[in-house]
């Protein structure tokens, strides 16, 4: 059975139940699975294989400590008719590449993917385990993890979810989309400064070892639904294999081809997830690394120095905008082949000195890995052309993503098929699309929906239509220093 182990170097082991409810480990490392499954299925078999079934079988080869009946409870529990898509990830060809479309969920970004199902996983895991602690969400939001969780959490017995979202750098609908949030296990804050400071606060948080001893005095345990937590992790591997399969299906690729991979990239979950695929056994080319202005992680792959010793940018890709990626940790300790004193030297650095430079052996791995960035300007430029010349309307994020692919092809020439993750609908950065298209200045976002709405057909996701006119049932402003006491003041 397939146990989980911190990349810190800690000896403790979990069953991935265990390592779901804890989310981070006790040495302050992320768990990985010891051994990455084979693909549990031939191509010939997969191809005729549903979303559904897909998820199930990749989710059920990393879980094996869950029976094959509870996985398929909460597989069919999460991707139902919430997805506003039968295939739930249609597979769209446009322009030069493949768009795996992550985002026909309830909140409209990819981040519902993975949180439409970690609280059914969770529940599962707490019954598994016999806990009988309340559990207590943590989240730090960038802006699309935190309205996700809260659907996804919103009523769940046994739990409460708090979300912490930077008063600076989240879009007008992100915003407004989480503080309607209804639910009477829901807590919503918006804290002074950006989105850094909100995830350095939940880690602290975390790290508080009295006020976890105070909350299990009141029979709660705290747990993440941020990407640092597996559970998250391992749903978004099956879209990869479920996107390689469809090219197969439609002829595009032959069984053993190998694809490319373009990930728009924040915390570096999403793209960490395709990495996950290729090891069980989906051919993969080269993973492509899309950054915006905040491209650390470009820097990061061209030179093997992680350096946050540098300006933070506010972009119109805001779930981007991240200078320390949690989820490059475990790419860290897979590349040092299980080094986990090692990786635990590089985040003491990172920690003491906000850089750090990896060892001969990660860089060679990190060759897989190609990293680009493009500016706001290149961003809304991508968003129009694409839009005149191909009919296809992508979100900020996804046309970052857009543009970097396109930079690669051109220095390297290379013209293997190539999946993009498309992690937004236009419609949640309607205000940077509007005016990516050329529309006239809007008296705010919501009209800016309208108006994209009017000149383009698409579509407006359900979760987005009458949102105006929800009520506000969350306002309180904090600093970084009353998260703790946000925390105690919602149990
Ligand atoms: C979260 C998010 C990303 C970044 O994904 P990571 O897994 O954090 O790298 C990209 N685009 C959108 C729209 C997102 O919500």
């Amino acid at each position: 059975m397939i146990q989980y182990q911190s990349t810190r170097g800690s000896h403790i082991r979990k069953t991935a139940a265990q390592a779901v409810i804890a989310g981070i480990a006790e040495d302050k490392g992320l768990y990985v699975p010891e051994r990455i499954p084979p693909l549990p299925f031939t191509w010939e078999k997969g191809m005729g294989l549903s979303y559904q079934q897909v998820a199930e079988k990749i989710i059920g080869a990393f879980f094996e400590d869950y029976s094959q009946e509870e996985i398929q409870e909460c597989v069919n529990g999460a991707y139902d008719e919430k997805f506003e898509s039968a295939e739930v990830v249609p597979v769209v060809n446009a322009g030069k590449g493949y768009f795996l479309e992550l985002y026909h969920g309830k909140t409209a970004a990819f981040k519902d993917m993975a949180l439409s199902i970690l609280p059914y996983l969770l529940t599962t895991a707490l019954e598994k385990e016999g806990e009988t602690s309340k559990i207590c969400i943590l989240t730090a939001t960038s802006g699309d993890t935190g309205k996700a969780a809260l659907e996804g959490f919103a009523d769940v017995l046994g739990t409460e979810i708090v979300v912490f979202y930077p008063n600076q750098g989240v879009s007008t609908v992100q915003e407004r989309q989480m503080i309607t949030q209804e639910g009477e296990n829901t807590h919503v804050f918006s804290v002074r400064g950006n989105f850094d400071h909100a995830q350095t606060g939940v880690k602290e948080i975390f790290n508080d070892l009295n006020l976890r001893k105070e909350l299990e005095q009141k029979n709660v345990k705290l747990s993440s639904a941020n990407s640092i937590n597996v559970g998250r992790l391992v749903p978004q591997v099956a879209y990869y294999v479920y996107g390689y399969l469809k090219l197969l299906q439609r002829g595009v690729l032959q069984p053993g081809e190998a694809v490319n991979v373009v990930v728009p990239t924040g915390n570096f979950g999403n793209i960490l997830a395709a990495y996950y695929s290729h090891q069980m056994g989906v051919p993969v080319n080269r993973f492509i690394c899309a950054s915006n202005k905040n491209r650390v992680l470009t820097d990061f792959i061209q030179t093997g120095e992680y350096d946050v010793r540098r300006d933070f940018y506010l972009t119109n890709s805001p779930s981007m905008d991240i200078l320390i990626s949690s989820n490059l940790e475990r790419l860290l300790f897979h590349l040092a082949k299980g080094d986990g004193q090692e990786v635990q030297c590089m985040m003491n650095e990172l920690e003491r000195e906000k850089h750090y430079r990896v060892n001969e052996t990660i860089r060679e791995g990190l060759s897989a890995f190609y990293g680009g960035s493009c500016t706001v300007e290149e961003t809304n430029e991508t968003i129009g052309r694409v839009y005149r010349q191909e009919g296809y309307l992508m979100d900020t994020h996804t046309a970052v993503a857009y543009k970097v692919y396109e930079e690669y092809v051109k220095e390297t020439g290379d013209v293997t098929p190539t999946l993009i993750a498309s992690t937004a609908s236009a419609y949640k950065f309607a205000d940077s699309v509007a005016e990516s298209l050329g529309l006239p200045k809007e008296e705010d976002e919501f009209a800016c929906i309208e108006a994209v709405n009017k000149t383009t057909g698409v579509p407006i996701p359900k979760g987005l239509q009458g949102l105006k006119e929800k009520p506000v049932r969350h306002n309180t402003v904090i600093s970084v220093q009353e998260m703790k006491e946000a925390v105690r003041s919602s149990l």
